[in-house]
């Protein structure tokens, strides 16, 4: 079976893991720091908080920007669903955006009608969503967010990677100049693997610390902070050596020594995943050409360079005249794995209860014809042609 996406797993990374098994320290140790210093050097972020899913790093960022009830929160409706789940759990309203219908991007436009469109709470914060790997025009979104007093964080767990263009410059995912925080995935299905795993790119300090304590209780033992001084600290105001202090309720989203070590040695070998992903991208383009005007590859959108986590095909099944379960089955039956992604988010029982009118014809316009095919770095270039000859013929 050739999966839709799938880890690339080598000897120093399996070195990388038992050497932290070996050691002193499976979490809270030198690796986690280690893991963040090498996201920082591959985004140019200043400060990073490694954690333990992408959903976590969401959830960290949003709590970090303080949204809750009475706020609303813009998600573009085709994402996986932690996007609009972090933001409900916080206690804001979700104010689901469309987005474009051939590449699944939200747009400048899309936000502008959504924060147009009446809803529940104030509009606070928006999360593009760079999907597949293409990134979202963040000069306009900055520009449409700043007009409208949101706070951007960036759901970049497609696009580790890829490049916006800013200000004429390439500017790498997960710097976050035109943003609060970018948020990565880990996952195995990710260009970089931790297992579980994620991580915040932030330029804000007051911010990092701020998610570094929650993401383990939102406790400290920084006496610069302490509140509660007759605990805190002896006649002498030296601090109590088994003193720790809380503000406010964070969660245990750690990522452990294991996971980070694993991560590091991932992020030592992005250069070649992101080249073989794009070769294989290229070689999908040229031989599914034929299989047009029925099935095209997502158009590129306003990406400098992509971060190719998934390769995506439009396809016409009206014109084809089989379901896409229909072409689904017969390419698995063929050894060939595809996924959707996604499924509107709107759409789901959850949040169709809460708006059961809402209509977005570009969300649907996009699931309706998306299919993911299989791009890893580890495919082979023959495996290009299975999938593209398998395709030919699912499709008639
Ligand atoms: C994978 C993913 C997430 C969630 O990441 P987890 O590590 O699985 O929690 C969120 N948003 C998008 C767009 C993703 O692809």
């Amino acid at each position: 079976m050739i999966p839709y996406g799938r880890q690339s797993i080598d000897a120093d990374d399996i070195a990388a893991v038992v050497a932290v098994l070996q050691g002193d320290r499976l979490t809270d140790g030198p690796a986690v720091e280690r893991f963040e210093a090498a996201l920082a050097e591959a985004t140019g972020a200043p400060h990073v908080v490694a954690c333990n899913s992408g959903t976590a790093a969401l959830h960290l960022a949003a709590m970090a920007l303080d949204l809750g009830p009475g706020d609303a929160a813009v998600v573009p409706s085709i994402t996986f669903l932690s996007t609009a789940n972090v933001p409900h759990h916080t206690g804001a309203a979700v104010r689901f955006a469309d987005v474009d219908p051939d590449t699944g991007l939200l747009t400048p436009e899309t936000l502008e009608q959504a924060l147009a469109r009446p809803g529940p709470g104030t509009p606070r914060a928006v999360f593009p969503v760079h999907l597949n790997g293409q990134v979202c025009d963040m000069a306009w979104i900055a520009a449409v967010a700043e007009r409208h007093g949101l706070a951007v964080v960036e759901d970049a767990c497609h696009a580790l990677g890829g490049g916006a263009r800013l200000d004429g410059a390439r500017v790498p995912v997960g710097a976050a100049t035109a943003s609060a925080a970018a948020c990565f995935s880990f996952h195995p299905v990710k260009t970089v693997a931790m297992g579980e795993g994620g991580a915040v790119t932030t330029r804000d300090a007051e911010m990092a610390a701020r998610m570094r304590r929650l993401r383990t209780h939102g406790f400290t033992r920084d006496p610069a902070l302490f509140q509660a001084d007759a605990q805190a600290f002896d006649a002498d105001g030296v601090p109590n050596p088994w003193y720790y202090e809380m503000a406010e309720p964070g969660h245990n989203f750690r990522a452990s020594d294991l996971h980070c070590a694993l991560g590091a040695s991932q992020l030592r070998k992005l250069d070649r995943f992101l080249t073989r992903r794009r070769a294989l991208a290229a070689l999908h383009d040229r031989a599914l050409a034929p299989l047009a005007p029925r099935l095209r590859p997502i158009p590129r959108g306003p990406s400098e360079d992509d971060g190719w986590h998934l390769y995506v095909v439009r396809i016409d099944f009206e014109a084809v005249g089989r379901s896409r379960a229909e072409v689904m089955r017969a390419l698995a039956a063929a050894g060939i794995g595809t996924q959707v992604h996604y499924i509107p988010v709107h759409r789901q029982p959850f949040y169709r209860a809460l708006d059961p009118d809402l209509h977005l014809p570009g969300a649907e316009a996009y699931h309706a014809r998306c299919l993911s095919i299989p791009l890893f770095p580890d495919m082979a270039d023959a495996d290009v042609d299975r999938v593209a000859g398998a395709l030919a013929e699912a499709l008639g």
